[in-house]
């Protein structure tokens, strides 16, 4: 079998939101040890994230025959090989899927990256559309977290963590984004009161600058934010990617 539908609440107790152990992903801290599967290979602390259209279920049952891009090495621009990989959860619409991420290698670094479709958040387990919808709803003003936790089927403090951070991050999103639409072409953002809606106005206006680019319109706003951060729209650590990456900003390139 390639993948396992788990009805949530089999896969995980209430309050747990990481899709996947935090060493898979690549964190600062997984940067400094050895991959525990492959002996001498160190995990970069950036995951590559592919601006993947498919919906979650097309993804889950495609397993290792997703049409996978293989981007160049976001540290050194050389070429990346499938290394491995690895399986994780995600949450959509209520119901836990299992689906494969694989590892791409660089041979001149040394180092593997994870390459997740833009669906996913690096470290959580919902996909980007619905923590995309409570942040809009809530740091957008709408209405508190409670309503949108249940609207969107999540844990109340799961929904509640979510807000805190992208409020936490707000400005250095909302200054990321904006620069982001500005380099696309796009319109300049005029940042509203709040930290939380004008990361959500920036995040708007770079989407809508990108969906003028070929392939970025039907990827959608929420996985498109996950895709310039690296998965880490909300993430605890605050390195841009866009620094990370060759000291400039990084944008995804585009699956044919
Ligand atoms: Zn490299």
């Amino acid at each position: 079998m390639l993948f396992d539908d788990v009805p949530f609440p089999a896969c995980l107790g209430a309050g747990q939101d990481r899709g996947v152990p935090v060493e898979r992903e690549g964190s600062l801290l997984a940067s400094c040890c050895a991959d525990r599967e492959k002996g001498s290979e160190a995990v970069s602390p950036v995951a590559i994230v592919w601006p993947c259209p498919l919906a979650v279920d097309a993804y889950a049952a495609a397993g290792r025959e997703v049409g996978f891009p293989r981007p160049p090495c976001p540290s050194c621009a050389g070429p990346l090989v499938f290394w491995s990989g690895y399986r994780r959860y995600v949450r959509a619409a209520g119901r836990c899927r299992k689906i494969f991420v694989p590892r791409l290698r660089c041979a001149r670094c040394g180092v593997s990256h994870a390459l997740l479709p833009a669906f996913t958040l690096a470290w959580r387990l919902d996909v980007a559309e619905t923590i995309g919808s409570v942040l809009a709803e809530v740091a957008g003003g709408g209405c508190g977290v409670r309503p949108a936790a249940e609207r969107a089927g999540v844990p109340y403090e799961t929904a509640r963590g979510w807000v805190r951070r992208f409020r936490a991050r707000g400005r250095e999103l909302g200054v990321a984004f904006a620069a982001v639409a500005v380099e696309l072409g796009g319109a300049a953002v005029t940042p509203p009161a709040g930290a939380g809606r004008f990361a959500l106005a920036a995040v708007g206006a770079a989407f809508t600058a990108a969906a003028g680019l070929p392939g970025w319109g039907r990827v959608g706003a929420w996985r498109f934010a996950s895709a310039v951060t690296g998965g880490r729209l909300i993430a605890v650590n605050t390195v841009s990617p866009w620094y990370v990456v060759g000291r400039r900003r990084f944008m995804p390139p585009i699956p044919p």
